[in-house]
C-alpha cells in the first residue's frame, strides 16, 4: 500500500536520510526503532507529504505521490498522522479537533457520531470533549491526537511515539487496544517508538533505523533470533 524507493533527505549539509527503500503492505504494522536524531520523524513527515524528499519515489495505493516534480499534498494522500508534539489546533475544542478531518472528508453525520463515541470510549475522553487543548494534560492531548488521526479511518496511519506521554498502566492498556483497533479497521501503520515492548506487541515487522540507514527490517522474532548488525543485537538486549 506504501512503497519508498531510494528516498533521501538532507538539511543543509547534514544528510538525515540516506537513500532508503522499503514497503508497507495493506493492513501491515511496521514499528520504527532508532536512537534520537536518526531521522524517524523526518521519514514520517516525508510519507505524510509534510516535507519533501530530495530524491527518490513514494508510491501509495499504486499511485506515485512523490517523484521528481510530482508531489501530492498531504490532504490528498490516504494517510493521517499522530505527531510527537500532538499539534492540536489550540483554538478548537477537543470535539472540533476530532471532527475537523471527518468534516473535510464529508463524513455523514451518523458516521461521525458513531466514530466520536467509539473513540471517546477507546481513548478515555469522557468529560474532555468541550475543553480546549490548553486545558488538558500532555497525556490527554496525546490521546486526542490519536483520536483525531483515527477518526478519518485512513488506509495508512503514521504515529510518532503516540504513547510516550502516558503513564505505564494507560500505555499498556492502550497499546493492546490500539493494536486491536488497527487490526479491526485494517489500517496499515508506521509506528515510531522507543519502547521495545510496544514494538513487539504492535509490529508485524520492525524497522531499525540508525543514522538515516536501515540496519535491518524484519519480523520481531527474526530480529531477536538473527540480528544482522551489532547495533540490532544490542537493541535486542545481547551483551556481546
Ligand atoms: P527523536 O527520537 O529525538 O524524535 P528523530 O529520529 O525523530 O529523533 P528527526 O526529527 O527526524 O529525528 O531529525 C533527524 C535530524 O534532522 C536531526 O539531527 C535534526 O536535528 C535534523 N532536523 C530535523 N528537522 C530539521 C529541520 N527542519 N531543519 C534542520 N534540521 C532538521
Ligand atoms: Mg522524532
Amino acid at each position: 500500500i506504501l512503497e519508498l524507493r531510494n528516498v533521501s533527505k538532507s538539511f543543509g549539509k547534514q544528510k538525515v536520510l540516506h537513500p532508503l527503500s522499503f514497503d508497507l503492505k495493506k493492513g501491515e504494522r511496521i514499528c520504527i526503532l532508532g536512537p534520537s536524531g536518526c531521522g524517524k520523524s523526518t521519514l514520517l513527515q516525508i510519507v505524510a507529504g509534510l516535507a519533501r524528499a530530495d530524491g527518490g519515489e513514494v508510491h501509495m495505493e499504486g499511485r506515485v505521490v512523490e517523484k521528481d516534480r510530482t508531489y501530492v499534498p498531504p490532504e490528498k494522500r490516504p494517510v493521517n498522522m499522530v505527531f510527537q508534539d500532538y499539534a492540536l489546533w489550540p483554538h478548537m475544542s477537543v470535539r472540533q479537533n476530532i471532527e475537523y478531518g471527518m468534516r473535510r472528508r464529508k463524513t455523514p453525520p451518523e458516521a461521525m457520531r458513531d466514530r466520536l463515541a467509539r473513540l471517546q470510549a477507546l481513548l478515555r475522553l469522557d468529560g474532555l470533549l468541550d475543553r480546549l487543548p490548553a486545558e488538558l494534560s500532555g497525556g490527554q492531548q496525546q490521546r486526542v491526537g490519536i483520536a483525531r488521526a483515527l477518526a478519518t479511518e485512513p488506509a495508512i496511519l503514521l504515529m510518532d511515539e503516540p504513547l510516550s506521554n502516558l503513564d505505564v498502566k494507560l500505555r499498556t492498556d492502550m497499546r493492546n487496544e490500539l493494536a486491536r483497533l488497527l487490526g479491526e479497521l485494517s489500517i496499515a501503520a508506521l509506528y515510531v517508538t522507543h519502547d521495545m515492548m510496544e514494538a513487539f506487541t504492535i509490529a508485524d515487522r520492525i524497522l531499525v533505523l540508525r543514522g538515516g540507514h536501515i540496519d535491518q527490517i524484519a519480523e520481531p522474532h527474526v530480529l531477536f533470533e538473527r540480528p544482522e548488525t551489532p547495533w540490532v543485537a544490542q537493541l535486542m538486549g545481547y551483551h556481546n
